[in-house]
């Protein structure tokens, strides 16, 4: 069964935080302080999570609030189960990476490839620890306390990554069949955690608690921004006792979204899942013709306009098939693929020249915003292909631009 966001929960989750809601749309505020009410006697009489009245922006302010309850909900989809998740805002996609890190203070972290971004973000998690932090490979042996992080779909290719294997193999065997309460406590018991970073694959895409992951990141700058126009980030985790530890966390470090990205994000979100699945839909459609392209020009014959001889490959989800343990990215991604996704060129000046000759996409990077981008990815991470080229489908429509 798919998993579904609902749009009353886009629309409306945030209700309960904001009495009758006299003005329909949430008011910009940008105040950092807040007029005391007499009675408190104590900023421990203020209940963080659902705030009547705001002290200090830092600890908590109007929009931020309510996006946090509404991602809560919407990024804790379970097939058998109704439960929200508890959801903590953050500066920005990175701040939630290094919260993440600072939260479950591993020792190991066993990573491979991805948002290179988040590579540098752990290697100053490491300068802070005073024991050795050794980052390993996911395919290596955990041992209890690891942290094993899975970013799927991954950064740049979009391809997916098998999130129930690597539940399982950190310690948790068949989430799905277990109640949730049961899930918490074994993951205890074995003592590792799966942080899960998912903003390739944003609501309704794939459902990551669902597979067993502890924590869910999102670079909340991207789909549930999907403007480009504000920074953010999101973790999500499973209960109450660890969101007030994040939010304390970030209380004190200082890592809060600002005022007005809140405010931002808020009116973004209400749109969320039709962005996100017309940006799935024109993505599945484009990724099949540019195969077709590939796989036919590799006879050396042009076709459908495209010269031979230029376009190598065509990476994406929805191309992967199944792999050798049996893993096919289609039970994962259950909302629908990836809208974000690589192409390899013949020669790495084609793939410098490209992102300019497109007539609707727009050479810059970032992916998840309503205009699509192209992006040459070796200028961001040198270590990448220099043949390849990052896609971030936006809103225009198919026909628009699939001849590119
Ligand atoms: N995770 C992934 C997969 C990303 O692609 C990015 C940014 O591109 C980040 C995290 C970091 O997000 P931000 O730029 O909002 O800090």
């Amino acid at each position: 069964m798919s998993p579904k966001i609902k749009s009353v929960d886009l629309l409306h989750e945030d209700a309960s935080t904001n009495g009758e809601r006299i003005p329909v749309a949430p008011s910009i505020s940008v105040s950092t302080t807040f007029r005391f009410d007499p009675k408190m006697l104590s900023l421990d009489d203020v209940n963080v999570r659902n705030p009547t009245r705001h002290i200090y922006s830092r600890y908590t302010q109007e929009n931020s609030t309510r996006a946090e309850h509404i991602l809560g909900k919407i990024l804790s989809l379970l097939r058998h189960l109704v439960k929200d998740g508890y959801a903590v805002t953050y500066a920005s996609g990175l701040a939630a990476c290094f919260a993440a890190l600072v939260f479950y203070k591993p020792r190991r972290i066993a990573i491979r490839g991805g948002y290179w971004g988040c590579h540098n973000t752990i290697e100053i998690y490491k300068k802070c620890r005073d024991t050795n932090v050794e980052v390993i490979d996911f395919d290596d042996e955990f041992k209890p306390g690891d942290l094993c992080w899975v970013e799927t779909p991954v950064n740049p290719t979009g391809e997916s990554r098998d999130i129930r294997y690597y539940a399982d193999k950190v310690g948790l065997k068949n989430p799905s069949n277990l109640p949730w309460a049961d899930l918490i406590s074994q993951i205890h018991q074995v003592g590792g955690k799966l942080v899960v970073d998912s903003t390739f694959a944003p609501p309704p895409l794939q459902s990551p608690f669902k597979l067993g992951a502890d924590c869910i990141l999102h670079s909340a700058t991207k789909y549930l921004g999907g403007h480009s126009d504000l920074l953010a980030g999101v973790l999500v985790v499973k209960t109450e006792a660890e969101w007030f530890e994040l939010h304390n966390n970030r209380t004190y470090t200082g890592t809060m979204i600002g005022s007005l990205e809140s405010w931002l994000l808020l009116r973004s979100l209400r749109t969320l899942d039709l962005r996100v699945l017309k940006q799935s839909a024109t993505a599945t459609k484009l990724v099949q013709w540019l195969n077709n392209v590939a796989s036919a020009t590799a006879t050396g014959s042009s076709f459908d306009g495209v010269p031979a001889g230029v376009l190598k490959k065509v990476c994406h989800s929805s191309l992967q098939g199944t792999d050798s343990r049996g893993f096919n990215p289609s039970q994962q991604m259950e909302g629908g693929w990836n809208a974000t996704f690589s192409i390899l060129l013949s020669t790495p000046e084609y793939a410098k020249e490209l992102p300019y000759l497109a007539k609707y996409f727009i050479p810059a990077t970032s992916l998840g915003g309503v205009e699509s981008l192209m992006e040459y990815r070796a200028r961001a991470d040198p270590n990448e292909d220099p043949t390849l080229v990052r896609i971030s489908i936006g809103l225009e429509d198919f026909e628009k631009f699939h001849r590119i």
